[in-house]
């Protein structure tokens, strides 16, 4: 208890010391004030040239309007990136709070990676993926934001440009890359329902006049028939010279500095995560060899240390819930994680703020078997809710397969990741302190991180007893995060060839085919984003073990846990720059 205060003391005299130096009075400078009324201006303009962008965060003014991607479209945002920056270079970050330090910092990267991505990435040229409306067009039917008729009048509104949209898309493609050609084709195909058939499904749930309706259906059947031209256009495209899926190792390093927001470079995380596998392995083989006896008796053990860990995962996998079962397994697990967190002592739980969990809406139904929704930074007074999606209607071998993989142990580490005091816990922490920037450009890596590096607190805890069957279970759960790493990389920077991908997610990282299979096709149409979950992972951890041996004796994990969730989706770099700029030992 007396730890406990003095802890507290000597932060509070040690932000008074520093604010007088740095950060000025208590509720920020002049400078601060400014900056804050600058930063609602620049939201307002940037929502304005990203309106479906908007519309995905909560921030719906701009929901009726569909930009054409063209020339111009471009100048304008490569402009209003040099105009931020120019802003930016009037103030000195250096008096700012700390918060208002990180939205800068933020701001700043989100404008270099706005002209980064126009003048040398150039996707809007090879990714035809990187065209779609659909997805906006379905949020707004889908989400109950605003009553119906309005969202299906802003939908009808938008509409208008549907076609335009797809003309330009056809004149900027050049040389695009296969397999994002294929994806386009795909995407655009599984979502033609919405302008076909769901519009016209909502539309009759209301009371909009016949001949309206009419209007509004037939801008619908355009907009239909622009998409599937758009498909045609794919498929029929003369492509000799695609450029390839592999981004190269210059645009890999630029666009890592840029989304993940790390103070390493791709380079370096790449290493890490090589030498984590290596750990990894050798851990899984001890805990292996130390269960064998208990499931396998006298049976020899594989020579083969992978063969050996392959094996034993194999047989824990067999224990699982029955198909009818998966969603209540998850509903039960959530109360007992609460307590243990609370047992333990790791964070105050917010009781005002309970945890709904809900049957997966239909129209994510079959994505996957549980995640979180949580409400855009616009909405952050609405529910978040843990979806549970049910196995009905899926086939005996799909259900047995999926269960298996997500077997009793590794079901707990998911309500961990998802819920508590994973993505859940972190987001009631980031709505106490809400930051506008800090939501919408926040760092994948710190959220992602975050829920890895809470499955291992919890275990470190005592969580599942310290069994041996789940710790292999979490390992092998932790060598996907590192191997989505290493593959990324890999593939787009050294070339690796895709039989050895295969051989490197199925042997090594003990994934099965179909999950070995849809990886390659994820690494094949996209670049850097699998890097997220281990990198800000490493980042956290690294961060947890430099602020302890700071703190000494004075350390305790709850203040770092709660510590670190005040600084919201921050990237990782700035909450470590912010959590030891505060010299602990106070030197008279
Ligand atoms: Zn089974
Ligand atoms: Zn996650």
């Amino acid at each position: 208890m007396i730890k406990k205060v003095s802890f507290f003391l000597l932060f509070a005299v040690l932000l008074g010391g520093c604010k007088k130096d740095q950060v000025g009075p208590l509720n920020g400078s002049v400078d601060d004030a400014a900056f804050n009324e600058y930063e609602k201006h620049f939201l307002d303009e940037f929502w304005k040239l990203n309106p479906d962008w908007g519309t995905s965060e909560g921030y719906h003014k701009y929901d009726s309007i569909l930009l054409i991607p063209d020339k111009k479209y471009r100048e304008k945002l490569v402009n209003f990136a040099k105009v931020q920056l120019d802003s930016l270079g009037r103030y000195t970050p250096a008096s700012f709070l700390q918060t208002n330090k990180m939205d800068y910092a933020i701001i700043q990267n989100q404008m270099n990676y706005t002209q980064w991505q126009i003048q040398q990435l150039k996707q809007y040229e090879w990714d035809p993926s990187a065209y779609n409306v659909i997805g906006s067009f379905a949020y707004i039917l889908n989400e109950h934001y605003a009553p119906l008729a309005k969202r299906l009048n802003s939908f009808y509104e938008k509409m208008a440009n549907v076609p335009a949209y797809y003309k330009e898309a056809e004149k900027d493609l050049k040389n695009p890359v296969v397999e994002l050609t294929n994806l386009a084709i795909d995407q655009h195909l599984g979502g033609l329902s919405v302008f076909e058939g769901d519009f016209a499904d909502s539309l009759k749930k209301t009371n909009i006049p016949e001949a309206t309706k009419k209007l509004m259906l037939d801008r619908a059947k355009l907009s239909a028939d622009a998409v599937r031209a758009y498909t045609e256009f794919l498929k029929n495209l003369k492509n000799d010279h695609p450029r390839s899926f592999r981004l190269g190792k210059d645009l890999y390093e630029e666009k890592f500095k840029f989304e993940i927001q790390s103070s390493k470079t791709a380079q370096q995380i790449f290493n890490a995560a090589v030498e984590r596998k290596g750990f990894i392995h050798h851990e899984m083989a001890k805990l292996s060899v130390k269960l064998w006896p208990k499931y396998f008796g006298k049976t020899p053990m594989p020579a083969d240390t992978l063969d050996l860990i392959g094996r034993m995962i194999d047989t824990l996998s067999a224990t699982h819930v029955k198909p009818g079962e998966f969603q209540s397994a998850i509903v039960n697990q959530l109360p007992k994680l609460n307590a243990f967190v609370t047992q333990k002592d790791l964070f105050t739980l917010d009781p005002t703020k309970p945890l709904e969990v809900r049957k997966e809406p239909g129209y994510m139904a079959g994505v996957v078997g549980a995640s979180m929704s949580s409400p855009g930074p616009y909405d952050a007074g609405q529910n978040a809710y843990f979806n549970v999606g049910s196995l009905a209607g899926w086939s005996p071998e799909k259900a047995e397969s999926y269960l298996r993989e997500y077997n009793q142990y590794v079901l707990q580490i998911l309500c961990i990741h998802e819920a508590i005091p994973g993505h859940y816990v972190q987001l009631v922490y980031a709505n106490k302190a809400p930051s506008m920037i800090k939501s919408v450009f926040g760092s994948t890596a710190t959220v992602e991180g975050w829920a890895v590096y809470s499955e291992q607190m919890m275990l470190d805890n005592g969580f599942g007893d310290n069994s041996p069957e789940m710790w292999l279970m979490w390992y092998k759960w932790n060598l996907r995060s590192v191997c989505n790493t290493i593959l990324d990389y890999s593939v787009h920077c050294l070339n690796m060839p895709k039989q050895t991908a295969m051989t490197l997610l199925t042997r090594e990282a003990f994934q099965q085919q179909a999950e070995a299979d849809g990886k390659w096709k994820r690494v094949s149409v996209s670049s850097v984003q699998l890097t997220s979950y281990y990198t800000g992972y490493k980042e956290i951890t690294d961060l947890r073990e430099d602020w302890k041996s700071k703190a000494g004796d004075q350390y305790k994990l709850k203040n770092f846990n709660e510590k670190f969730l005040s600084y919201g989706n921050s990237p990782v770099k700035l909450i470590r720059d912010a959590m030891m700029a505060r010299e602990v030992p106070v030197k008279h």
